[in-house]
């Protein structure tokens, strides 16, 4: 099904000095008035990685890394659980605290910038060379849940992860990482939970105090494989939007568009949301992604954080009382369709070593 576009006229104050920009979406955000401290963007990861203030070093945080995972050989024809890593670190003493546990944002904003890094890091030189350095805006609207990719009217292209979309990811690493380990069913109940209590606009709801078991929250196994799992869901969300820059769905990575007929595709709005960018964004991600996870030191991402993603909101789209709760569902296609495409492209890219499948646009 295709969904408008919305092209969000975004203006802001930072001090004394008003700055007006315009965004083109691919995975279109809704008009609004982000908080001065959109403004200036951060620096590019690439010359000042973990500079911001918005965007602390990931390296307050070490975390052991698991040794390589296997990836899934026969992926769930539905969305469903994520293989389970082959080997788990020993039981060793709990975790008195941990920035998923704990929902740190400035911890989970740094994650997106690490993760991001990453991803242009692995991508083939032509595509690299379009999004070298391509800030990362932080989106800090109570309630937004999202992530797009845009281009400034100056023709500078960005890409944004609210804050509603981390906390999210955080609380589904915790509980998929619990299911795993201890057989529950933590992500099936926060589902539920969102959908019942989430509210449009409002902030995104978190599960009361014992809804994850205090001892199952701090065990030292399920603790790193929640940030394994957050990683992996960041850069699928993340792999979807940098593909649109790359791919050109965009007039400011487009190449061959010039700063004057952008400016008329902007006046004109036309859409730029469809299907077949939607579909080939996805595709390019998830490879993204496995090429990136292929090359990882530590634990190797596979295409579980996708599904989880997916799970979540098309659990969403099927158990809330409220047509559309989140940004996110208005500006990508439906979960089902996706989860499709998620799957055979990892499938593709292992059948073919790692190569993938010819994608349009590249
Ligand atoms: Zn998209």
């Amino acid at each position: 099904m295709l969904r408008g576009m919305r092209t969000a006229l975004v203006s802001w104050a930072s001090g004394t000095a008003c700055a007006a920009v315009l965004f083109l979406s691919a995975c279109a955000s809704k008009p609004r008035q982000p908080p001065p401290n959109l403004y200036p963007t951060p620096a590019p990861y690439a010359t000042q990685p973990g500079a911001s203030p918005q965007y602390p070093s990931p390296q307050q945080y070490p975390y052991p890394q698991q040794p390589g995972t296997a990836p899934p050989q026969q992926p769930a024809p539905v969305p469903g659980p994520p293989p389970a890593p082959t080997s788990l670190p020993p039981v060793s003493a709990p975790v008195a605290y941990d920035p998923i546990n704990a929902v740190d944002i400035n911890f989970l904003r740094g994650r997106a910038q690490a993760v991001l890094g990453e991803l242009v890091a692995n991508l083939p030189p032509a595509q690299q060379q379009r999004v070298q350095g391509i800030p990362l805006i932080p989106d800090t609207e109570v309630g937004e849940v999202n992530a797009f990719a845009a281009c400034t009217e100056k023709g500078k292209a960005v890409m944004a992860i609210s804050d509603g979309m981390l906390d999210i990811s955080a609380h589904l690493a915790q509980a998929r990482a619990i299911d795993e380990i201890f057989g529950s069913r933590k992500v099936d109940e926060y589902i539920a939970f969102v959908a019942r209590n989430q509210r449009p606009d409002s902030p995104v709801v978190r599960p009361p105090p014992g809804f994850f078991d205090p001892t199952q929250s701090v065990d030292p196994r399920k603790v790193q494989r929640q940030h394994q799992l957050l990683d992996e869901q960041i850069a699928f969300v993340l792999g979807h939007e940098l593909a649109h820059h790359y791919l050109g769905h965009l007039p400011c990575t487009a190449g061959s568009v010039t700063l004057s007929e952008m400016n008329r595709v902007l006046a004109d709005a036309v859409p730029v949301f469809n299907q077949p960018n939607e579909a080939a964004a996805d595709a390019a991600g998830v490879n993204n992604v496995l090429t990136t996870g292929s090359r990882r030191q530590g634990y190797r991402f596979t295409e579980g954080g996708a599904l989880l993603t997916m799970q979540f909101f098309g659990g969403i789209d099927q158990l809330s009382p409220l047509d559309v709760l989140f940004g996110f569902e208005r500006s990508h296609p439906p979960p089902a369709g996706r989860v499709v495409i998620i799957q055979q492209t990892a499938n593709a890219f292992r059948m073919t070593g790692g190569q993938g499948l010819p994608i349009l646009g590249l």
